[in-house]
């Protein structure tokens, strides 16, 4: 049986960049990966998606081409093409991690792992099986996506974020999105860039539910004005196929009738375990999922858990975050990354997680909301600015867009950011770091913004919270 330091379960963010980590502290390595290195981030989710936004979003601008005075004589779009430059995207990138992995030395095995007590791994293979013995182990598999239990759900065209990201015939002349969270409003803005009649039904009673109103408020405006149908408060109860797909939905004590070529399904995603332990593992489950303490460890010894099979928060940098933790908890060094920070007497734990969302304007936050400072009784200052002001956007033609900043009010210390604007995604970074090292509006200030640029608008939000 061949022995490693570290044997790693999955090799999506959380696996590889543990095992990454893990190699350049000099351990000897090994990731168990049963479909393709890289897991639902490189290959099903962030990145995938995000290049056929990149994608929508080139042709809104091409469509849009007459206001910057240039001319096309056609323009339009090749499903299939724009699939084929997602694949090579997503190929592009898992090879970037193979590289590292041939360059750090860490050993892909590919085939279904399954622990053992004393962190023996079984490995099967199509033709094989054979087991691995770790000093420790990292289970990191992930998840996979929640399929209600809807009458008609396994009807031909019902479609998993997976199932439509393999799609390479154009079928979506009209989409109902079952979900308004981060991946339903995704792929709103994705398949209404590209023309088609998006419906959206949340069951809950505002789109991104998690998010300030404010947020869920400005991206359902800016959805409409896409021309997607929101219904919020709505319950898809059956799925019907005449002609094409009918999703009975059930809204306000009232019942609606959608009718489409195609329904995606996003309405969250489960820890995936399915053959993962074998009952001599020895690692306990609480409700059926992996119980794993602060610092992610399960009930066996030298077994740790990380990313979406064990996290609250399901994202990739999440996942990388804890994967590291893991390891330089194992070698024995301090963490880096906060994975949360109580400010000075505050009894208020400050989620330091940067949540991006890839709609067009982009969303994104980190830290607390004016809601969330009220109900925990901590007063703070806000400050707002929009971007309409903003020179760049008026250089690009962005329409609207906003920065809104939360201060504790005796110290004027970040506690929070939302921002819906373009580049929010890159620009949250900053908001971040303030936040992690209790920086103060006073602090945010001392660097200057270059101009034109988008940032310039959080020194705007920021005069305006020390006004108040
Ligand atoms: C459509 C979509 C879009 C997303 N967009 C974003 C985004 O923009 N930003 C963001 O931060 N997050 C995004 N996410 C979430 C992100 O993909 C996950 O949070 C992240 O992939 C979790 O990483 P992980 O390492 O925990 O698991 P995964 O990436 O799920 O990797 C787990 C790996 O383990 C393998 N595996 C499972 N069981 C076994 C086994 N028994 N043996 C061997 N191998 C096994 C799987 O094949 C998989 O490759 C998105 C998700 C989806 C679905």
């Amino acid at each position: 049986m061949n022995t490693y330091d570290l044997v790693i379960i999955g090799g999506g963010p959380g696996g590889y960049t543990a095992a990454l980590k893990a190699a350049k502290l000099g351990m000897k390595v090994a990731v168990v990966e049963s479909e393709r290195l890289g897991g639902n981030c490189i290959n099903r989710g962030c990145i995938p998606t995000k290049a056929l936004l990149h994608a929508a979003s080139v042709y809104t601008d091409m469509k849009n081409r007459d206001r910057f005075g240039l001319l096309a004589s056609q323009v339009g779009f090749d499903f299939s093409r724009m699939q084929a430059y997602k694949e090579e995207t997503v190929d592009a990138y898992r090879a970037t991690i193979q590289e590292d992995f041939d360059r750090e030395g860490v050993e892909l095995i590919m085939g279904h792992g399954t622990l053992h007590g004393n962190r023996i791994v079984e490995v099967n293979t199509e033709d094989k099986s054979f087991f691995l013995q770790g000093n420790h182990v990292i289970l990191a598999a992930g998840s996979r996506p929640i399929i209600p239990d809807i009458p008609g759900i396994a009807l031909p065209g019902v479609y998993t974020s997976r199932q439509i990201l393999g799609e390479r015939e154009w079928k979506f002349d009209s989409l109902t999105i079952i979900g308004g969270g981060i991946i339903g409003v995704e792929f709103a803005t994705i398949f209404s860039e590209l023309g088609a009649k998006v419906t959206l039904v949340e069951q809950q009673e505002r789109l991104l539910a998690k998010q300030d109103e404010l947020i869920s408020g400005a991206l359902k405006e800016s959805l409409e004005a896409k021309g997607v149908e929101v219904l919020c408060g709505a319950v898809v109860e059956s799925i019907s196929r005449e002609e094409k797909l009918a999703a009975n939905i059930r809204m306000a004590g009232q019942w609606r009738q959608v009718v489409s070529d195609a329904i995606l399904i996003s309405v969250g995603r489960r820890p995936r375990m399915q053959g993962l332990l074998a009952e001599d593992a020895g690692v306990e489950l609480e409700n059926g999922l992996i119980r794993v303490s602060d610092e992610f460890k399960t009930s066996a010894e030298g077994v740790f858990a990380v990313g979406d099979l064990v996290s609250r928060i399901q994202l990739a940098h999440v996942a990388a975050a804890q994967g590291t933790y893991v390891v330089e908890k194992i070698a024995g060094m301090a963490h880096g990354t906060q994975l949360s920070v109580v400010p000075n007497g505050m009894f208020v734990v400050l989620p330091v997680v940067p949540n991006c969302i890839y709609t067009n304007p982009e969303i994104a936050t980190v830290g607390i909301t004016e809601a969330t400072a009220h109900k925990y009784h901590m007063k703070v200052k806000c400050g707002q600015a929009f971007m309409d002001r903003n020179g760049k956007s008026i250089i690009c033609r962005e329409n609207g867009g906003f920065i809104r900043l939360i201060f504790e009010a005796y110290s004027n210390t970040l506690v929070g950011a939302q921002m819906m604007c373009p580049r929010a995604t890159d620009m949250i970074g900053e908001m971040a770091t303030a936040i992690s090292n209790g920086l103060t509006a006073f602090q945010l200030t001392m660097a200057m913004r270059a101009h034109p640029t988008y940032s310039e608008t959080i020194a705007l939000a920021i005069e305006d919270a020390m006004r108040g």
